[in-house]
């Protein structure tokens, strides 16, 4: 589904600090620099999260950190520069609840704009197989199984949208 973009000006060139100007890329007006002859391309910034479960129950975590202190979502969280998005998935769900999963299955995705970092996509990945404790960490303040029927009302418009995927994959997937 689209979402609407909120678009915001980029005035300098992050890397030489000349004053970027609006050039056709042979597509579309992108803000561009001349000095260092490169466009800038404002994309949704990837993301991952996990779907993690035991037995029936589903893994959550409660956020330590804003945005949406307090509330509840899927373990997950920003791709960094250098990492695949599997792995990205797996590294938060080991930074956040203590569990070191493997056989990261995508699932799903979903981008939406997000009101602190414009829009989002975020990466669902099934997570296989995990060991270890779960104990809750880093920007994470608790975690735990819940039931389908107890399950925390979710912070972000995105896992929201993939817990439906989810919820629609064929049992004993
Ligand atoms: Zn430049």
């Amino acid at each position: 589904m689209a979402y609407d973009p909120e678009p915001f000006a980029w005035n300098y060139c992050p890397i030489c600090g000349a004053k970027l100007e609006s050039r056709d890329d042979g597509q579309s007006e992108r803000p561009s620099c001349d000095v260092c002859r490169r466009f800038y391309y404002r994309n949704p910034i990837p993301a991952a999260c996990c779907f993690v479960q035991r037995g029936d129950d589903l893994l959550f975590v409660q956020r330590a950190v804003e945005p949406c202190k307090g509330l509840w979502s899927l373990p997950g969280g920003f791709v960094e520069l250098g990492e695949t998005t599997d792995e990205a998935a797996l590294r938060e769900l080991e930074e956040e609840t203590g569990l070191r999963g493997r056989g990261a299955q995508l699932i799903g995705a979903s981008t939406k704009q997000s009101r602190h970092t414009g829009a989002v996509t975020v990466l669902a990945y099934l997570i296989a197989q995990w060991e270890g404790a779960l104990t809750a960490a880093t920007d994470a303040s608790d975690a735990g199984f819940f039931s389908r029927e107890e399950r925390p009302p979710l912070a972000f418009e995105a896992h929201r949208d993939l817990l439906k995927i989810f919820d629609a994959l064929p049992s004993g997937t």
